[in-house]
């Protein structure tokens, strides 16, 4: 079980004054805050980000949503990351998202949710290294 996990507070939520509520949550939840910054994605970062879903009908207008406007990637380190962050932000779909969680809270639909997690420690280490350098990592993760 790995220690790191991507998120991401996308366009729609940064766009809503949403990123201080949901940074609290994160860091209530027991999340160090290990690199983070704000970027709008250009559309080749996002439609690389986002590759496994390419022949996806919905990966035209994610990329359109993802580069709409500035988001806020974050690298997490907790123990058994991948998974509690998953928890924490509750389902792809917020209708089926448990109450209390960031995307029932946050989310508009299926589409706007608001936040992204990692989904595996593998997919973790990419997605990190998608938007941080080593240097940009505060005292890299303890391993
Ligand atoms: N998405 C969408 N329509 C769908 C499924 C997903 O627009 O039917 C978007 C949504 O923003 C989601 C992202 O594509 O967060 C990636 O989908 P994935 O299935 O990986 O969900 P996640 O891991 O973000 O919960
Ligand atoms: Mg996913």
């Amino acid at each position: 079980m790995g220690n790191k996990t991507l998120a991401i507070i996308k366009p729609d939520a940064v766009q809503k004054d949403y990123t201080g509520s949901i940074i609290s949550m994160i860091i209530k939840a027991g999340f160090k805050i290990k690199a983070m910054k704000m970027t709008q994605l250009t559309k080749s970062s996002a439609e690389g980000f986002y590759s496994v879903h390419k022949e996806r009908s919905f990966f035209k207008d994610l990329v359109a949503y993802m580069t709409s406007g500035p988001c806020i990637p974050m690298a997490l380190e907790r123990e058994n990351a991948v998974e509690e962050y998953r928890k924490l932000i509750g389902a792809t779909d917020p209708k089926k998202a448990a109450e209390g969680t960031v995307r029932k809270l946050f989310a508009v639909d299926i589409q706007l949710n608001a936040v992204h997690g990692s989904d595996s420690d593998e997919n973790a280490e990419k997605e990190i290294a998608h938007f941080f350098s080593k240097d940009e990592l505060l005292n890299n993760f303890t391993e």
